[in-house]
């Protein structure tokens, strides 16, 4: 409860307001944000080069010549266009992405869980609680061993992928959380925008999850291994996650990128993505992992989609996309939703 009589509560909330705000502005020029210039070049490249290959092929066995001059014509018309870029749904992406920068971490982050909690919870309830402190199986001071940091490197890796998945999972197949990632499958085109087109509710489910399955990997290494083990990094991630980083901005894109086979049997591409966005009921709920196929195949969710350029249309799929055109009604229809359709009788999109 803020203190009426001391005012500094007000100068806190004005500042942390002006920080998320330029955090916000300043992604871009940030390594760790999802928007970093060198992740969103790293997609434009992969995106004309995909689609040139594609094209010159085309014409190839259409024994057609190819003009490079048309090529970059008709790139720019279908996926960097003012029809794409300044679309409504485009558009309060980008609305939504600069408020929410700012609701989230002053009022829904402080609640979610992180990894570090968990292993520092386990830590204390297995010391201190149960007075079982697990021998250093392996050899002590090993962290600094190459092999071993890169198998904590895999696994830490392996864990937050799975995280995702699961969490990704609650949020398709329990009803009412479908209510709150709806408004990430309303999206009618997708930019990179898009990836924060998502309630605060969904992100907390989205951060916890994987924040539990990192955190019991972390304290297993660090009561097994040494407390010091870290894994390897890349600007300032984990160099899994940051190599991915440089594809993934296409997932939320129109441009249709998949992996060569076989790996893109096992690795979610951007097309895989774009198939879980599909409006299309055969497509609902399909893909729902992020860079491990594996979780899909295992869970009969992955649908691998096809080298050759699919046309999918965006979007829930119900009739109900124009019910989320406000940044208040991104906010306020799943609470809204909830409240006239109760916590069991939602109606079907995923
Ligand atoms: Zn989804
Ligand atoms: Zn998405």
């Amino acid at each position: 409860m803020p203190d009426f009589n001391n005012l500094t509560w007000i100068y806190e909330w004005v500042y942390q307001f002006v920080f998320q705000l330029t955090l916000a502005i300043t992604a871009p020029l940030t390594s760790t944000s999802d928007i970093y210039w060198a992740y969103l070049l790293s997609a434009l490249v992969l995106g004309v080069g995909v689609t040139y290959r594609r094209r010159t092929l085309a014409s190839k066995e259409h024994t057609e010549s190819f003009q490079s001059i048309g090529f970059w014509r008709s790139f720019q018309s279908k996926y960097l266009s003012k029809k794409l870029w300044g679309h409504p749904s485009a558009l309060l992406d980008m609305r939504y992405y600069v408020v929410n920068a700012i609701v989230f971490p002053l009022l829904f982050a402080p609640l979610a869980l992180q990894s570090q909690t968990v292993d520092h919870f386990l830590k204390v309830w297995f010391e201190k609680i149960i007075q079982i402190t697990p021998a250093n199986i392996l050899t002590s001071g090993s962290f600094e061993d190459i092999a071993t940091k890169l198998v904590y490197t895999l696994v830490f890796f392996v864990a937050y992928d799975g995280g995702r998945f699961i969490a990704h999972s609650l949020l398709h197949d329990v009803k009412w959380l479908w209510e709150f990632h709806k408004i990430h499958h309303s999206a009618q085109v997708l930019t990179p925008f898009t990836t924060f087109r998502v309630h605060p509710v969904d992100l907390m489910v989205m951060v916890s999850v994987p924040a539990l399955t990192t955190g019991i990997v972390t304290w297993l290494f660090h009561v097994t291994v040494s407390p010091e083990i870290g894994f390897y990094t890349l600007l300032n991630l984990h160099v899994f996650i940051c190599l991915f980083n440089f594809i993934d901005n296409i997932r939320h894109w129109n441009v249709w990128v998949t992996y060569p086979a076989p790996l893109n049997k096992w690795f979610i591409s951007p097309a895989h993505h774009q198939l879980h966005h599909s409006a299309d009921p055969k497509h609902w709920g399909c893909n729902r992992g992020f860079e491990l196929a594996i979780w899909d195949h295992l869970y009969k969710t992955a649908i691998t989609p096809s080298v050759l350029e699919q046309d999918v249309k965006f979007g829930l799929g119900d009739g109900d996309d124009l019910s989320w055109r406000t940044i208040g009604q991104l906010y306020i229809n799943p609470f809204k939703n909830l409240l006239i359709r109760g916590f069991t009788s939602t109606k079907q999109s995923y």
